[in-house]
């Protein structure tokens, strides 16, 4: 059977790739998504199991020698992982499967899954950027300023990815994700099981 797409969206914090990953999943229900665990505390709304695992670092970390992780980072001041059981199960029933993570776990699942299709959202400017991270509210200065201060050095890492997205409006960038995403299912690549098969098949005369 064809396995699915792993496909992860990534990029610094402020250029809009939450905004995107929602819409995209929104217009692409097939898509799955990864329930990453994180040892940060809920924010209002969020929801265990939906959102996020909410782990003690405890947790965390006996997972984590478990080998129970596809990828992990610390963001900030928080731990974030991706559960590996639940990504591979779906890969191989067929689904696609669709991340939304850091850098440093984006760089992580490219180097262990190269087949990973990976997707760098960046915002249309540095100026951009710092607007709307000020704009969210919810940041301490300090949190603010930790974020602004790796933001310069998050940008370079574009060169990591296999696709490029200027998130100058959250609609265009979702419909390139969208695009992006519609042309890798046609890669020859990815279908070369199905079309050797067909090909296998002999006619009668
Ligand atoms: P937040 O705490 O605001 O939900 O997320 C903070 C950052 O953690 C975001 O940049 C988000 O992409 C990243 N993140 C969320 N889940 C994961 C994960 O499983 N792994 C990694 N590496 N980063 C994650």
């Amino acid at each position: 059977m064809k396995k699915g797409l792993l496909i992860v969206l990534s990029g610094p914090s402020g250029a809009g790739k939450g905004t995107v990953y929602n819409a995209v999943i929104q217009k692409m229900p097939q898509l799955k998504k990864s329930i990453s665990v994180t040892t940060r505390s809920p924010r209002v709304g969020e929801t265990e199991g939906v959102h996020y695992y909410f782990k003690s670092v405890e947790e965390y970390d006996r997972m984590k020698s478990d080998g129970e992780f596809l990828e992990t980072a610390r963001v900030y001041d928080n731990y974030y992982g991706t559960p590996k059981a639940p990504v591979f199960e779906m890969l191989e029933k067929g689904d696609d499967v669709f991340f939304e993570i850091d850098i440093a776990g984006a760089k992580q699942i490219k180097a262990k899954y190269p087949e990973c299709v990976s997707v760098f959202i960046m915002p249309p400017s540095f100026e951009i950027l710092e607007r709307r991270l000020r704009g969210r509210g919810t940041e301490s200065e300090e949190s603010l300023a930790k974020r602004l201060g790796s933001a310069r050095s998050e940008l370079a890492e574009y060169g990591c990815f296999d696709y490029i997205v200027f998130n100058d409006e959250a609609e265009k960038a979702t419909q390139r994700v969208m695009d992006i995403i519609s042309a890798e299912r046609s890669a020859i690549s990815r279908n070369e099981e199905k079309i050797k098969s067909m090909l296998e098949i002999k006619t009668e005369i």
